[in-house]
């Protein structure tokens, strides 16, 4: 018997996958499913409890799914104690799957990285899907069909209890402090997670990383794999950027590109787009492709998305900035003069880094959260003015009688949004609606 623990899209995934691969599956969630994932458990025949854990099934199952998220918990050693294997949706999805695995991860950047990076390979005419942290669970989609090549967004939670789990390309964006809770404030351990993204990986796979990051470079000694590094520093081995042009310098025909014909913008992105296109073209992609797909690709919601012009004042949505460094990139992009939304739940940011930014691209500041006072500390002195509000209503209001034509108001928070908000698409999708009631 297989039992998951955790009855979120991994654990339902994972339970749906072990059923139609001949087990008998028992799934157990400490709080309340969705009626959704009930019903699909009920319609599968799935055995499962909410509200508790039956300890003594879940000790001597064959193995135990964990659902990312979930700590190591007293139950959980007692599994390991009586010799049942504990696995993550992911590794365990993996054993079912004769494709190649290109799995992304990082702090910023991988939701925009994989999805590139499968519009890369779908426009070559390859067979393949993407999953993992990004819409259905990989564990899902592989029980819906395998593919030739999975593209994984895979976050720190979901690497982990990686053990055997082996991407033949792996792409590790970036660091930057997120999640530190989780991790006991050890960002020692949140990039320990993320580094077994390598852990089995050999000199016949791939590790694709940027090479100014400090916390990867530490690390690199350990990954067996053929390490590539993008970066602006130097001509990097695998792609860099030199005025405004990127290299990609895989294969014998390095692929020369205009950064103005890259569809996503702004430094960062061009991280992303080098990134990718190392990737495509690690799997034989021609150049020709690799340039249509950077630079036709289209802007996913939420990053960095223009959402209208009004009054010569252009409106930009960028709800997915959750933490400084996202918030940090989007400034920087920024070539007018900003109207800066930001605020939400802190999780230990520290603003600070942005001083100089703010300095030089914000004129006013509307803090949209419930407790503002380490924004209004830090930039109070520095901008023309900073108001405070409670709603996206009043947000937009706010922005719409400071900014001038020739302005951006930019919302890129810098915060969770759980306290106002649903969640950060709701966030984004609130700050579309009212822009278009103006
Ligand atoms: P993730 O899936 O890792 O949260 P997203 O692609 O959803 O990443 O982007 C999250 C936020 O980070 C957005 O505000 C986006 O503009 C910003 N971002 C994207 N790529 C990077 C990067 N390479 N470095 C820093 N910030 C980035």
């Amino acid at each position: 018997m297989i039992a998951v623990l955790g009855a979120g899209e991994s654990g339902v995934g994972a339970a749906l996958l072990a059923k139609q691969k001949g087990y008998d599956v028992f799934v157990s969630d400490l709080g309340m499913m969705k009626d959704s994932f009930r019903e699909e458990l009920n319609d599968n025949g799935i055995e499962w409890e909410e509200g508790g854990h039956t300890e003594e099934k879940i000790v001597r199952a064959e193995y135990l799914i964990k659902s990312p998220g979930i700590p190591e918990t007293k139950l959980i050693a007692a599994a390991r104690a009586n010799g049942v294997e504990v696995l993550s949706e992911i590794e365990f999805a993996s054993r079912f799957t004769e494709g190649k695995i290109i799995a992304v991860t990082g702090s910023n950047g991988k939701t925009t990285t994989a999805t590139l990076v499968h519009h890369l390979l779908h426009g070559a005419g390859l067979d393949v899907a993407l999953a993992g942290n990004i819409g259905d669970s990989f564990a899902r989609c592989l029980e819906r069909g395998d593919h030739g090549f999975w593209v994984l967004e895979l976050s720190s939670f979901q690497l982990d209890d990686v053990q055997g789990f082996k991407p033949y390309i792996s792409v590790l964006l970036n660091f930057s402090p997120d999640h530190l809770d989780r991790y006991e404030g050890s960002m020692e351990k949140y990039v320990a997670a993320k580094m077994r993204i390598t852990k089995n990986q050999t000199s016949e796979d791939h590790f694709i990383y940027w090479e100014e990051d400090a916390w990867t470079k530490k690390n690199l000694e350990k990954v067996k794999a053929n390490k590539i590094p993008f970066g602006t520093l130097s001509k990097a081995k695998g792609a860099y950027i030199e005025k405004d042009k990127i290299c990609i310098n895989i294969n014998r025909e390095p692929l020369i590109m205009s950064i103005h014909e890259l569809a996503l913008q702004g430094k960062h992105n061009c991280y992303n787009s080098m990134a990718g296109g190392i990737a495509a073209k690690l799997l034989g992609i021609s150049n020709d492709i690799v340039r249509d797909c950077l630079s036709d690709f289209e802007k996913i919601e939420h990053r960095l998305e223009p959402v209208l012009k009004v009054y010569g004042v252009e409106y930009i949505n960028d709800s997915k900035a959750t933490n400084v460094n996202a918030s940090w990139y989007a400034l920087d992009c920024m070539t007018r003069p900003v109207v800066w939304i930001c605020g939400g739940v802190d999780k230990g940011n520290d603003y600070e880094e942005l001083l100089s930014m703010v300095d030089d691209k914000v004129k006013a500041i509307i803090c949209l959260g419930k407790d503002n006072a380490k924004l209004l500390e830090t930039f109070g002195d520095l901008v023309e003015d900073i108001q405070e509000v409670d709603s996206m209503g009043d947000a937009v209001k706010a922005a719409y009688k400071l900014a001038n034509k020739g302005d951006a108001v930019l919302l890129s928070p810098a915060c969770a949004s759980f306290d106002l908000f649903n969640n950060y698409e709701d966030r984004g999708r609130q700050f579309k609606k009212q822009i278009r009631l103006l």
